[in-house]
């Protein structure tokens, strides 16, 4: 799943269910379709399932103040496995490797992808190591001349909302 993220710099937080939890990265420009971008996605603390379903407004001065839309929402399947039942096994081995490739079934972000851990990209400060986040050829890849995935979704994947509607409270 995937939330929008409008804290101090916007950005989109894409997590992934492994081990029982979501292991989480803030991705600053969100996710591109275009195979020749690379999106850097810093990974941050690993979030409860639990999460996946906020939508809303954290208070201004809590960790992570601002508005949360649920930009995406669907599963996924590490690619490269033998079969259903290694799935975990080979999404673990991928993750853990840093060679982390995933084929979305999201609503707006399908298809394959890779996740790269980089080495010496995040900083002396950053406890957890920077990604980067790269769309794969095939058939849900999109060109440069093509609108990108952010620009085309901006409403949320469930309720409809703009961030200013959630940010107001609006239901729809
Ligand atoms: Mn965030």
């Amino acid at each position: 799943m995937v939330q929008k993220h409008a804290a101090t710099q916007l950005h989109f937080d894409l997590r992934l269910e492994l081990d029982g939890v979501m292991k989480s990265w803030a991705v600053p420009k969100g996710p591109s379709a275009n195979p020749d971008v690379k999106r850097l996605a810093m990974q941050v603390e690993d979030h409860p399932i639990s999460y996946n379903s906020f939508e809303g407004t954290i208070p201004e001065g809590e960790y992570g103040g601002g508005t949360v839309m649920l930009w995406d929402v669907g599963t996924y399947t590490p690619e490269g496995s033998p079969s259903p039942s290694d799935d975990e096994m080979t999404a673990e081995a991928g993750y853990g490797r840093g060679d982390f490739k995933v084929h979305f079934h999201g609503k707006r972000m399908t298809g394959s992808y890779v996740l790269v851990r980089t080495k010496g990209f995040g900083g002396r400060s950053s406890s957890k190591p920077s990604w980067l986040l790269i769309k794969h050829r095939d058939g849900e890849a999109r060109s440069a001349t093509q609108k990108d995935l952010v620009d085309e979704y901006v409403t949320s994947v469930t309720t409809g909302r703009t961030m200013d509607e959630i940010a107001e409270q609006k239901r729809r």
